[in-house]
């Protein structure tokens, strides 16, 4: 365990120097107060939790002091926004604050947003308020509690700092982990720039860093681009298979590690809706819920083109083609297991798309159906469900099909079905409504209900004593709320 004067920092990306990023100093905020931290997450950089409540660890992460071996580094890239190219991007309002390496050899980024004003601020105020972040760090903490790749969030700062969005708000920074910020965005920005120099350096330090193993292959770059397919096609299959909607996956949003990042108007699904739009700006659904399969392909295409000059179309192409069956297929796998399936057959994706037809029809709650399937056996399961469901001989055909699935799939005890389907099914996701509450009981001072919910999410499979009200459905206020995007 590790007191906080005693990380160890290597500042790799700092090292290549002012192409890539710009020194900024964090911009303090008044009065820095923990409001809410991760154990999980401080345990990733060795460090011991109680130092969360020191006053260091708030003037640390509020911005009112560095490490001497720190760097802080605003990083430049660009990227493709709702399908059109802005040429110049970058951390706006985050800083990269170094590297550290644990004591198990893994280097973690310490990425400090909300940090100020950069060269790459455009328009804004280089803040980020308390409500947007608090919903990043219960994001980040909550989906790799679900096994779903993400950025990790170490904690949330407050402050009384006023900041101005529809109406004035207080300032927040929250500190993001990630083995790497780098972006789809940051090769496209020295492609389209035209720096050759600047682009292979980048491509080497990604290859070198994050993708070693690819060096043993004949292509390594081209290797490295099918690593980043594969990786896409498996993070997005978690994001259909537990209803968890991006809202903004523009090129400088997506991660070259394919990790869920950059968490904006995010929502997990309560009832489901394939044509769910969790960003209200976003008037023609480009980011729909459905959407996100396409067009996180249409994504890797964008980063195809910007690595054409070390890997030839064709292979960047065959290497395309293999992000949809590769999707599919763990996406199948993992809607396998949700149903409680242990084996293949061919039908299973006809009876995975009937059921989420006739839960869009009837507008049944995502989450808690597939949880309840696993309470019982199936019989009994369909029998109980079944009240949830409009179309009631859809749904009884649905059930036919499903308990005769069950019982081709092989003989096991109710207690061995309940315990598989529980470990894959969770009882409690990040609602909106539930995120809200917690914002609201933070804006006005009271921070345990942050810390409840994120302790409540971090074991999101596992049904914890007390804790009910965090398995409902949303109450009506709670189902339609929008996200403002300012964040
Ligand atoms: P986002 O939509 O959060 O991914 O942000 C897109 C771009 O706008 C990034 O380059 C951000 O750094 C920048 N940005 C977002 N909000 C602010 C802000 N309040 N101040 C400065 N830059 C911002
Ligand atoms: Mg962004």
């Amino acid at each position: 365990m590790k007191a906080l004067d005693e990380l160890t920092f290597d500042n790799r990306f700092a090292r290549l120097g002012d192409a890539f990023s710009t020194h900024v100093l964090p911009e303090p905020l008044d009065e820095p107060r923990l409001v809410v931290a991760s154990k999980a997450a401080m345990a990733l950089l060795d460090l011991d939790p109680a130092v969360a409540e020191t006053p260091v660890f708030a003037e640390l992460f509020g911005g009112h002091k560095l490490w001497a071996e720190a760097e802080p580094r605003a990083m430049v890239y660009s990227g493709h926004q709702f399908g059109g190219y802005t040429p110049q991007l970058g951390d706006g309002r985050g800083l990269l604050l170094g590297e550290v390496y644990n004591e198990a050899g893994e280097h973690w980024d310490l990425h400090l947003k909300g940090a100020g004003m950069t060269p790459y601020s455009r328009m804004g105020d280089g803040r980020a308020v308390l409500r947007s972040s608090i919903r990043e760090f219960l994001a980040s903490e909550a989906l790799h509690a679900l096994g779903i790749p993400t950025s990790r969030a170490l904690c949330v700062i407050g402050s009384n700092t006023p900041v101005w969005r529809e109406k004035q708000e207080r300032g927040a920074m929250v500190l993001r982990l990630a083995h790497s910020h780098i972006r789809f965005g940051h090769f496209e920005y020295f492609y389209y720039t035209k720096k050759p120099e600047q682009q292979a350096e980048l491509a080497e330090h990604v290859l070198n860093l994050h993708y070693p193993e690819c060096r043993e292959q004949p292509e390594p770059y081209l290797a490295m681009f099918r690593e980043i397919v594969e990786r896409n096609a498996e993070m997005i299959a978690k994001w259909q298979a537990y209803g968890f909607c991006h809202g903004v996956m523009n090129t400088d949003n997506m991660s070259i590690l394919g990790i869920t990042f950059d968490f904006g108007p995010f929502a997990f699904l309560d009832d489901f809706d394939a044509h769910f739009i969790c960003n209200h700006s976003d008037h023609e659904g480009r980011y729909s819920f459905s959407n996100q399969v396409p067009i996180g392909q249409w994504n890797l295409s964008a980063l195809a083109q910007a690595l054409t000059p070390f890997i030839s179309v064709d292979a960047l192409k065959e290497a395309l083609g293999l992000s949809l069956p590769l999707y599919q297929a763990h996406y199948l796998d993992l809607m396998r297991r949700r149903l409680g399936l242990t084996t293949a057959e061919e039908d299973d994706q006809t009876l995975v798309e009937g059921l989420l037809k006739l839960m869009q029809n009837s507008g049944v709650d995502y989450t808690l159906f597939l949880r309840r399937l696993g309470d019982e056996s199936a019989a009994l399961a369909v029998t109980r469900l079944r009240d949830d469901f409009v179309d009631l001989a859809g749904f009884d055909a649905w059930a036919e099909q499903y308990k005769a699935r069950v019982a081709r799939d092989g003989d096991d005890t109710q207690e061995q079905r309940r315990e598989r389907m529980h470990a894959v099914n969770p009882l409690y996701i990040l609602r909106n409504y539930l995120a809200q509450n917690a914002i609201a009981a933070a804006e006005s001072g009271d921070y345990s209900e942050v810390r409840r919910l994120h302790k409540v999410l971090s074991k999101p499979f596992e049904e914890q004593a007390g804790m009910e009200q965090y398995a409902q459905r949303p109450p009506d206020w709670g189902k339609h709320l929008e996200i403002s995007c300012s964040s």
